[in-house]
């Protein structure tokens, strides 16, 4: 097998295709009244959570003399260092202020025109063309993850395919709209992201965050001794726990939590990866069922019992253990053991802590590896606050954290792959004697939803197209392609 292999950047118009401005033209504003009828006029949709909504309200406020200072106080608020109560109070004010008379304004103005402009294009199907397709990044239980890059944009992202007449004859299909349902609701710097969800003939598709610098199995055991240095422990400790915190808060367990799953940007900030095993539970609700890996697998799941988030803070004990010893917790270097060997060590046995544990680490590891999920720490009632407070974590400014403004204690080379051998994964083919029929088209419909808005808001500024694409003619917001 052979592959060019070809590296393009992101923004600065690099990688974009020459018929970028084509693809990204807005229609005209007339095109967009069944829009205007049907999309809901929530302030907070449209004004802060999605980001170019928020551009352009932006805009309309600065458009306005009256407003002005109103914007500089709202972006102030990111960065401000007051205390959270004085700054959610104040913050919560401000939004009360515009989402009044300036909101019911902004949806006359020519910035709404152009938001609704912005959300046809948002809203376009979305095919395969729509991508460059470059080297295999790695396999999956249905089928295989690429690099791919979105050709208007330039923007880089991983696609993972789910060869359709696998998920048929594996009964998949539950799996995979459960997997794709769950990533949409979700937008969090410490969970990989879903920002296009398609098909094509043969294949469902979900492109997923680039990420570049491998897996942290990777690193703990292929970049010479096994094992981390205590800062890299803290770090990825850190973004883990902030990103399980994100899922609880919506509810969703995640339930697979493993040096594997855990993936490195090119910046050296993880994400949690492969939701394909993770629940969304009915509020303060428990589920049952063996799934994950056994080896990282939480007593009271191993024991068939009832469980909720308890289940993903043992998985965290057992991540920081692995990080920080080279091995798993209840198995040594090298060895298998058998499946009843592996529970009893789960349920019974005492984990060992070597040297190379300082008293925080082994301290945390074994509040989080309390076999019983009632003491265990982050179960009892505080959640994960309880573990950011936790001595470990004494020099970790969360907040600064959860800004993205902290920097990473390793950057991967750009210049490695950071994966064993992918030359030799075997490439997917379909499944023979497995054919597909009308049933199967509308599990295919609900999962072929297309830009998922938040990520494809974000990819659009982050590529400077908003910025390239978003100017005014002067007759308002009806001319902006007169200048080319
Ligand atoms: P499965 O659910 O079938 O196990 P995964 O989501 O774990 O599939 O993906 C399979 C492999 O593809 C991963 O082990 C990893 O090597 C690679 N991969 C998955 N997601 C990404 C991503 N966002 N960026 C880079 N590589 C990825
Ligand atoms: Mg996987
Ligand atoms: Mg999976």
């Amino acid at each position: 097998m052979s592959r060019v292999f070809v590296f393009a950047a992101g923004g600065g118009g690099k990688g974009r295709s020459w018929k970028w401005r084509d693809m990204l033209r807005f229609a005209h504003i007339s095109q967009c009244a069944d829009l205007a009828a049907s999309i809901e006029r929530d302030y907070d949709s449209l004004c802060v959570k999605q980001p170019i909504g928020r551009e352009l309200f932006k805009l309309f406020c600065q458009s306005r003399q009256d407003l002005q200072n109103f914007m500089s106080l709202l972006d102030a608020l990111v960065f401000e260092t007051k205390l959270d109560d004085e700054r959610l109070d104040f913050g919560f004010n401000l939004h009360q202020c515009l989402s009044g008379e300036p909101f019911t304004q902004y949806q006359y103005s020519m910035f709404f025109d152009r938001f609704l402009q912005w959300k046809m294009l948002e809203r376009q199907p979305i095919t395969k063309q729509a991508f460059r397709q470059y080297r295999l990044l790695g396999k999956g239980g249905f089928g295989e993850v690429w690099a791919c890059q979105v050709r208007a944009t330039g923007m880089m992202y991983a696609c993972k395919k789910l060869e359709k007449t696998h998920v048929k004859k594996r009964r998949g299909e539950a799996m995979a709209l459960n997997e794709k349902q769950i990533l949409e609701g979700l937008d969090s710097r410490f969970v990989v992201n879903l920002a296009y969800a398609y098909e094509t003939k043969h294949f469902l598709c979900m492109v997923l965050t680039m990420m570049s610098g491998g897996d942290l199995k990777f690193h703990i055991y292929n970049m010479g001794e096994a094992g981390l240095q205590e800062e890299r422990v803290r770090f990825y400790a850190a973004e883990v726990c902030c990103g399980l915190m994100h899922l609880h808060r919506k509810s969703i367990l995640y339930r697979d939590l493993k040096p594997e799953n855990i993936l490195l940007d090119d910046n050296g900030h993880i994400r949690i990866s492969d939701l394909g095993l993770a629940v969304k539970l009915s509020e303060g609700g428990l589920v049952r069922g063996r799934v994950g890996t056994l080896g990282y697998m939480a007593p009271e799941v191993v024991s068939h019992e009832r469980y909720g988030m308890s289940a993903d803070w043992w998985g965290l004990g057992c991540l920081v253990y692995e990080m920080t010893a080279g091995h798993p917790a209840f198995r040594a270097r090298g060895e298998r053991p058998k499946a009843a060997e592996m529970e009893r060590r789960i349920q019974t046995e005492q984990e060992e802590y070597g040297d190379k544990f300082s008293k925080a680490v082994k301290d945390l590891c074994s509040s989080l590896l309390n076999k019983d999920p009632k003491e265990r720490l982050g179960c009892r009632g505080y959640g994960g606050k309880e573990i950011q407070c936790h001595s470990f974590f004494k020099k970790v400014n969360f907040r600064m954290l959860e800004a993205g403004l902290v920097e990473a204690p390793f950057k991967p080379d750009p210049r490695l792959v950071y994966c064993s051998d992918v030359q030799d994964i075997e490439e997917f083919s379909a499944v023979k004697g497995v054919s597909l029929d009308q049933s199967d088209d509308n599990f295919y419909s609900k999962f072929n939803t297309g830009s998922v808005p938040i990520s494809w808001q974000k990819e659009i500024i982050e590529t400077g197209c908003f910025k390239e694409l978003n100017t005014f003619g002067p007759e308002g917001s009806r001319s902006p392609d007169l200048d080319w």
